[in-house]
């Protein structure tokens, strides 16, 4: 019986190391919406490119290293949290009482080990109390209250609310007010960050940052901190951070599903984004993914006018565009 335990735990941990293979690559996005051309500024252009390309400096330059997958995502997600342009971290939407309550995820390929956390309001990096979930606790989801008591126990950096707060997200929401808008009229970028990456050992990892909906009320959570929603990564497969109105990734697993396609049905990581897009499409959901897997190719798949989207890899592309026509 022992010997039957080992022989299965050594399975276990080789199933990982399957693909390795010599090239990183890592793909972000400050999240999908009208980003269309006339309809972002020239400053605003040129500013998102900076933000998105400082993130994957910051990305890059952990898998030149011959960082993990795992720290790449994180350390390019930080980057993008502490953008006040992006609706993650300090720049996040405000809810209908006018508070920032921030969710974010991170999964490592690896072991599929995955944490958490939705409605935070004092952790200046949601990501880095996603992964603290992940790494010091026995849980994969925390929430509310709860999570920002666990955050100042794990000693990560505390900022008073104000920190995230930003006037232009504060006027969207008095505009969603006075004009009875929906979100989709007031969240025109919708600006949630994500990252995904394999590392030169063939692992991959996910990570998923967001501020969620601009008006949302009654402790709405979106897909992003919802494993295998927003955020996926299984060795096995490829990794998945996805961008959009979130009930629609919800209620399609959209980040699971991509992946299950890829192991069960031999797809492409591209073939099996565009067939889930194709599918929130239906729905009526807007909003896109981005993927890698083994091989390393950078792939998205978005049905909105335009996703802030980038990707580097160790063959040395870079690539960093905002409209659907860029490619
Ligand atoms: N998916 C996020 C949410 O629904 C929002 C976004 O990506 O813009 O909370």
């Amino acid at each position: 019986m022992r010997f039957l335990t080992l022989i299965g735990a050594l399975c276990v941990a080789t199933t990982p190391s399957a693909y390795a293979q010599d090239k990183w690559t890592i793909v972000i996005h400050g999240g999908a919406g009208e980003m269309a051309r006339g309809k972002t500024s020239p400053e605003q252009d040129q500013a998102l490119r900076a933000g998105l390309n400082a993130a994957l400096d910051a990305g890059a330059g952990v898998l030149a290293a011959d960082g993990s997958a795992l720290d790449a995502v994180e350390a390019a997600i930080k980057v993008l949290e502490d953008d006040p342009r992006f609706n993650a971290g300090r720049g996040a939407v405000f809810t209908w009482e006018g508070r920032n309550e921030l969710d974010a995820a991170i999964m490592d390929g690896r072991t599929r080990a995955a944490g958490a956390v939705a409605g935070i309001t004092r952790t200046r990096n949601p990501i880095s109390l996603a992964r603290a979930v992940m790494e010091k606790s026995p849980h994969v989801f925390l929430g509310g209250e709860g999570a920002d008591r666990f955050s100042i126990e794990q000693g990560l950096p505390q900022v008073d609310p104000s920190w995230f707060a930003i006037p232009e997200r504060r006027k969207q929401l008095e505009r969603m007010k006075a004009d009875k808008l929906s979100w989709y009229d007031v969240d025109l970028k919708f600006g949630t960050v994500g990252a995904v990456a394999i590392d030169a050992d063939g692992n991959v990892a996910a990570a998923t940052s967001t501020g969620g909906r601009t008006g949302k009320r009654w402790g709405r959570i979106g897909d992003a901190p919802v494993i295998g929603a927003g955020t996926y990564a299984d060795n096995r497969a490829c990794a998945v951070s996805a961008t959009g109105a979130g009930e629609y990734f919800i209620r399609v697993g959209a980040a699971h599903e991509i992946c299950a396609r890829v192991r069960m049905k031999g797809e492409t990581p591209k073939q099996a984004a565009d067939a889930v897009m194709a599918e929130i499409g239906q729905l009526g959901g807007t909003g896109g993914v981005i993927v890698t897997g083994p091989g390393g190719a950078a792939d998205w798949s978005f049905n909105t006018p335009g996703m802030s989207r980038g990707s580097a890899s160790s063959t040395g592309e870079r690539k960093v565009a905002l409209y659907g026509d860029e490619d």
